[in-house]
Order: C-alpha cells, then sequence, then structure tokens
C-alpha cells in the first residue's frame, strides 16, 4: 500500500464500471447507453454554448435547468435537484439521507455502486434478497431501517416494481426516506413522480444517460419534497458549487423541452426489445421480463462468462456480472439499434448451433 494513502482510501473498494473499448466497430451492448443520438435540438444548444462565456463560471443553482425539469413533470424547481450524472445524485442521497443509525436497506442484486457508496461514507447496510422470479417483494423491506433505495425497474434484472407496491411501501415506511432510482423508468415501467406531493420522504432521481441519449454529458436529478432536496443541496455546497459546465446546463435544456424525440426513440426502443426478447426465448433463452432499455438473459445450458467471451470474439460486447452466484450465467444485453439487435441474434444462433 501506498504510504502516503489515507485509511479510508485503502480501505475503499471501487465501482467498477462496463468497458468503453476503444475499438470503434464493436456492437456495444454493455452499459445501456441509447443506440440512438441526443435531440438535434440538444445538439443545437451544445454548439451555441461554445464562445465567450465560458470565461464565466456556470450558475451555480441551475435554476433554468430545474425550471425546465419542474415544468415537465408539473413540479416547483425547489422540488428538483440536479448534479453531474445520476451517480454524484446518488452519492449525495446516501449521505444526506441515508446515513442513519440504522441500515439502509436495498436489493441483494441491484445497481452495484449502492454498496460503494456505503463503503465510501461508512454507511451500515443491508442486503434484502430478491425474490426466487428475481422480483423486489415489498414486506420485506417493512422493518427498522434508516432509509429504502431500489431501482425501478431494477438493475441488472429489468423487472419493474408495479406503483401500487410502492405506495404500499410509502405509507408503510414514514420514518425514513425512500429512494426510487428510475434510471430506466421511460422504457415501461410506471414513475413514482405523481406520488411526491403526498410522500415527503419519496425521492426519485432520473438520469439523461439512457432515455435521453446523453450519456456523455453526465447530467442526473432528484425529484422530491423541498426538504429532501434541500438536503442534497447541502452537501453540494459543501463539496462542487459548479456540478454542471455550461454545455451540460443548456444541453440538457434543450433535451428535457425535445418532448417529442424523447418520445420516439423510447418507443423505438421498446418496439426493438419486443423483438430481441421473442427472438433470444426463440434461441432456448430464459429472458426476464424487461422495462428497461436492456434484457437480462440465460442459456439454460451455456455458462453466461463463455456466451460473453464468444459473443466478444465476433465483435458484440454484452455485460456479464459473476457475483452474485445466482445471476453468474445471466447476460445483461442493452437493446441496440434494429440493426444490432439482428447483429447479436445471429451471432448467438451461431454460437448455439
Ligand atoms: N442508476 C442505475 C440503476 C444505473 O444503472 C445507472 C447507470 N450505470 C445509474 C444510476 C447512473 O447513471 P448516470 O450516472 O449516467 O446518470
Amino acid at each position: 500500500m501506498n504510504p502516503y494513502w489515507s485509511d479510508v482510501v485503502a480501505g475503499l473498494t471501487p465501482y467498477v464500471p462496463g468497458e468503453q473499448p476503444k475499438l470503434a466497430k464493436l456492437v456495444k451492448l454493455n452499459t445501456n447507453e441509447s443506440p440512438y443520438g441526443p435531440s438535434p435540438r440538444a445538439l443545437a444548444a451544445l454548439r451555441a454554448e461554445v464562445g465567450d462565456t465560458l470565461r464565466l463560471y456556470p450558475d451555480p443553482d441551475c435554476a433554468s435547468l430545474r425550471q425546465s425539469i419542474a415544468t415537465f413533470y408539473d413540479l416547483k424547481p425547489a422540488q428538483v435537484f440536479v448534479s453531474n450524472g445520476s451517480d454524484e445524485v446518488l452519492a449525495h442521497i446516501f449521505l444526506a439521507l441515508l446515513k442513519h443509525r440504522q441500515p439502509v436497506l436495498f436489493p441483494d442484486i441491484t445497481y452495484s455502486f449502492y454498496p460503494v457508496y456505503c463503503g465510501l461514507y461508512g454507511i451500515d447496510y443491508r442486503q434484502v434478497p430478491l425474490t426466487e422470479a428475481f422480483e423486489i417483494r415489498v414486506d420485506d423491506y417493512l422493518t427498522p431501517n434508516g432509509g429504502i433505495i431500489f431501482p425501478n425497474p431494477n438493475a441488472p434484472t429489468g423487472r419493474p416494481l408495479a406503483l401500487a407496491e410502492i405506495e404500499r411501501l410509502l405509507r408503510a415506511n414514514t420514518g425514513s426516506a425512500v429512494v426510487v432510482d428510475e434510471a430506466y423508468v421511460d422504457f415501461g415501467a410506471e414513475s413514482a413522480v405523481g406520488l411526491i406531493d403526498r410522500y415527503p420522504q419519496l425521492l426519485v432521481v432520473h438520469t439523461l444517460s439512457k432515455s435521453r441519449s446523453l450519456a456523455g454529458l453526465r447530467v442526473g436529478y432528484a425529484l422530491g419534497d423541498a426538504g429532501l432536496i434541500e438536503a442534497l443541496c447541502r452537501v453540494k455546497d459543501s463539496f462542487n458549487s459548479y456540478p454542471l459546465d455550461r454545455f451540460a446546463q443548456a444541453g440538457a435544456i434543450a433535451a428535457i423541452e425535445d418532448r417529442a424525440y424523447f418520445e420516439q426513440t423510447c418507443a423505438k426502443v421498446i418496439a426493438t426489445r419486443t423483438w430481441l426478447a421473442r427472438e433470444l426465448a426463440a434461441l432456448g433463452c430464459d429472458v426476464l421480463p424487461s422495462a428497461a432499455n436492456f434484457v437480462f438473459v440465460r442459456h439454460p445450458r451455456q455458462k453466461g462468462a463463455e456466451l460473453a467471451a464468444r459473443l466478444r470474439e465476433r465483435g458484440i460486447i454484452v455485460r456479464h456480472f459473476t457475483k452474485p452466484e445466482r445471476i453468474a450465467q445471466f447476460l445483461r444485453i442493452t437493446v441496440g439499434t434494429e440493426a444490432q439487435c439482428q447483429a447479436l441474434i445471429a451471432a448467438l444462433g451461431e454460437i448455439l448451433a
């Protein structure tokens, strides 16, 4: 160990993001990006931002962007928090709202950054097992806790939780924050945003990285009661007052305001997912029902690691998790363009033949 490291750094187990390959020609289905480019209006807004004003700091409060997001969801700007990707929003949430004496609860199979934030901030956590069918069971969360967080739809399974179940959890769990990470919600799950005005403990997290095709811009946001948002602002202003640069703010505003483009691209991804799931099932794969822009699949007789390696030899990369054991034979495959998904099915057909 390096002698200059702090004990905190020495004790960290960092998150490992999916590969961003340097080779251009790969069919990249491993990190759930959109296969479609950003809204043309967002691109125009980004180009317009190149100029003399870059010598000035951006708006630290992101007032215009928060107004655009508030308008989109019929909320008030004081109910909106924005930051550098939803990962940074989540980081602030863990410190501001989930660090308490009782452990924070999240599923045993979920976004693998959650335990990493707990490690970074010294937060006690308890992982709640998904059911046999990889579903979140609300009753399992009705125990004393310091907060609850889960994605809806869950990742990497893609399985959604019904809004009525989320509301049942909110009615029962009033003493701690309930965070619903809706990174993939626009691809077919029911959003909890409509419950915000009735449940002051509810925080909903979104990202522009998936359904808005802007993973490269790094913009995420949280929606909830003004009291929760204030907690996040307190952390942000103790960490980095300018988390979103001028490009991020301008591009994000234009992307949020281009509702038609957003709806079209989401509809295309959903249609391709339906086709992909059917073709994978026809090849003998078990496909979990997905409300996300990816599918979670396994073949009853093939090892997940081997399938991923053989797809890679054919220039197609998908995500494979070795842990936990229960998902080691699964592949998480991002829904690409129709042509990319056809290439995947053709390659898998050859491998399985
Ligand atoms: N939540 C979930 C469930 C995710 O899968 C991801 C993407 N890795 C994120 C949050 C973070 O996305 P971003 O930081 O790009 O907004």
